[in-house]
């Protein structure tokens, strides 16, 4: 058994108590589950473990099991990396070692798991892509770090490479979170009012009109009239012209493709 750290309440392990003795199971069978192999297991559950994730994560609507890469490093000193084949600065994670700690997420994988790759020569992540990995029954995520990984693992495994955006940062946990968190929030009972991810942005493919809350005034600025009215139909109508108002004006991209949409009758 690997040395490794699940961090769903009811899916710890305790590494020094034998098996036999544990009452939880370390797998719950059926739930939404998040396997991340990363060289910084104690990077998660991060800021999943805050607010609705973590209540989530804590009453076991989804579960995390966050692979140790060291675990399967070389040698002595447990070698994961090493220099790039035709020279150039940083280091590698090795194809032997990280397909050893593929197989092993593999084979504790159940059901349909997409197999992804933390990279920002990926497809970059949206909305659709969230309610892709919440259909699913859980993923399987690859961290990178220095330089990235061995092109012949990507190859071998078949790995869809996914990027957060078009900016690099040092090690793909933070992506991995981003993307977690996207989805986890997407399950059934993880948001307490499920209408609230009908409305937001990108549901229909616009981004979402202001909110506002109390106080009715602050700084010399009022609430606009339609929204303390109480008129459902005029405030879904006001709603609705910003929703698309704002699209419009900062996201002509979405703003098209939703047009076409409207053209096409959808
Ligand atoms: N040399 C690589 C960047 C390596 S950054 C290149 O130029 O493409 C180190 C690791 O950070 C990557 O292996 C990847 O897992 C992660 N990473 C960096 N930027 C990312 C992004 N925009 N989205 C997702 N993961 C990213």
């Amino acid at each position: 058994m690997s040395l490794t750290k699940s961090h769903g309440r009811k899916s710890i392990r305790e590494n020094l108590k034998p098996q036999s003795l544990m009452d939880e199971p370390t797998n719950l069978a059926g739930v939404w589950t998040a396997r991340i192999i990363t060289l910084f297991p104690q990077a998660f559950p991060g800021v999943l473990g805050e607010s609705l994730t973590g209540k989530a994560l804590q009453d076991g609507l989804w579960q995390l099991d966050a692979i140790d890469l060291r675990d399967f490093g070389l040698g002595k000193h447990r070698n994961v990396d090493d220099t790039p084949a035709g020279g150039g600065a940083g280091m590698v994670l090795r194809a032997d070692v990280l397909g050893a700690a593929i197989d092993e997420a593999q084979s504790r994988s159940r059901g349909a798991a997409p197999l992804i790759y933390l990279s920002p020569r990926g497809a970059r992540f949206d909305q659709a892509m969230a309610r892709n990995l919440a259909r699913a029954d859980g993923v399987t995520m690859i961290c990178g770090r220095f330089e990235g990984v061995d092109q012949r693992v990507l190859d071998q495994y078949n790995v869809q490479e996914v990027s957060l955006g078009d900016f690099v940062l040092t090690g793909g946990e933070i992506a991995a979170q981003a993307m977690i968190d996207a989805t986890v929030r997407l399950l059934p009972g993880v948001l307490g009012n499920a209408a609230s991810t009908e409305e937001e942005s990108f549901a229909d493919g616009l981004l979402e009109h202001p909110q506002f809350t109390k106080p009715a005034e602050w700084q010399g600025r009022a609430i606009p009239d339609v929204l303390m009215s109480g008129h459902h139909g005029e405030i879904a109508k006001w709603r609705q012209a910003q929703a698309q108002a704002i699209t419009a004006a900062r996201r002509p991209d979405l703003w098209a493709a939703y047009q076409a949409r409207l053209k096409r009758g959808e």
